[in-house]
């Protein structure tokens, strides 16, 4: 690594969060008699999948936080899984639902994601959800872009005026990263599949977020010196979009992967699961 380049540490910052997360839990468990709820809903045995599903469910309970959990044959429908969480939108008792992606491709993601109740889509997956944070109005942020945002503030790192450049355009992760960084005043550039050069585009980025799935596409070729490169890629093998070592002999600040982006993203969805239970308990 540079001398210059400093590591933001997602790790220690999703501690403190999911701290503060589990004092509200407890808190509004004490003032309602009901714990946060989130409920998961798994499709198939997909073991990475049933991996994150066990992991925050983990984290939850750690946090004060229930989970309720539906485990769905690999061959459930567009329609058994719609009714599945309209059931749980519709249930006082559940505040959060998540529901693990991809989905098999027999399945309709996207039938599926807006059967989620919007004040109860603490995963950020929903067209409201994706609206409100794009609008800059009350809703919850995908929990992934919601994580980058809080450690970009975390390391004072300037974004009004600064030009970020997301490589990615996916709608839980590329896209309304850059919907949030635009809400921050950033002049925002989209690069995806079909951009060309994209070297000549990633070395003008102050701020470079790699949300690809391309194991280390982007190298110190890729970089300016002094830009701050956040990568969200986590792919097989502890490996993340960037190439750690020829990026971080030119970043000023990087994440590492993993114990960057992958812990804020977690931290999130609890501290977004707390927010949909405060909201519901004091309305009832
Ligand atoms: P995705 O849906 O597969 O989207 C990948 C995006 O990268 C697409 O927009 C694609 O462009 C673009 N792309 C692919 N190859 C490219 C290339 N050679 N040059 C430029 N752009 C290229 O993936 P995703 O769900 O957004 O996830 C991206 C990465 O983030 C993965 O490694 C995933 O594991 C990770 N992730 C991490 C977390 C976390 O909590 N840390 C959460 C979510 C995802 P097109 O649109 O043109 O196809």
């Amino acid at each position: 690594m540079s001398p210059t380049a400093r590591l933001m540490d997602g790790s220690a910052l999703a501690r403190s969060i999911v701290e503060q997360a589990a004092k509200r839990a407890t808190a509004l468990t004490r003032q309602t008699g009901q714990a946060p709820c989130l409920a998961t809903v798994l499709v198939g045995d997909d073991p990475a999948s049933a991996t994150y599903v066990r992991m925050k469910r983990a984290r939850c309970e750690k946090a004060g936080i229930r989970s309720r959990h539906i485990a769905l044959p690999a061959e459930t429908t567009t329609a058994e899984l719609v009714g599945t969480l309209t059931e749980l939108s519709d249930d006082p008792t559940v505040h959060g639902i998540l529901l693990q992606h991809p989905v098999g491709p027999h399945i309709d993601e996207r039938a599926a994601f807006e059967a989620i109740a919007p004040e109860k889509d603490v995963d950020g997956v929903t067209y409201h959800s994706f609206a409100t944070m794009s609008f800059g109005a009350d809703g919850f942020a995908s929990c992934t872009p919601g994580g980058i945002l809080r450690l970009l503030d975390h390391y004072d790192v300037e974004l009004a005026g600064k030009h970020a450049v997301v490589v990615g355009r996916s709608a839980i992760l590329g896209k309304p990263v850059g919907m949030l960084l635009l809400g921050r005043n950033a002049t925002v550039t989209y690069c995806h599949s079909r951009t060309a050069d994209l070297a000549s585009i990633t070395r003008q980025a102050d701020v470079l977020i790699a949300a690809v799935g391309r194991p280390r596409l982007l190298t110190g070729e890729h970089i300016k010196p002094g830009a701050v490169v956040i990568d969200a890629g986590y792919n097989p093998g502890n490996v993340g979009d960037v190439d750690f070592d020829s990026a971080s002999g030119l970043a000023s600040l990087i994440t590492p992967v993993p114990g960057g982006v992958g812990p804020m993203t977690i931290a999130t969805l609890l501290t977004q699961t707390v927010d949909a239970a405060a909201r519901q308990l004091k309305a009832a």
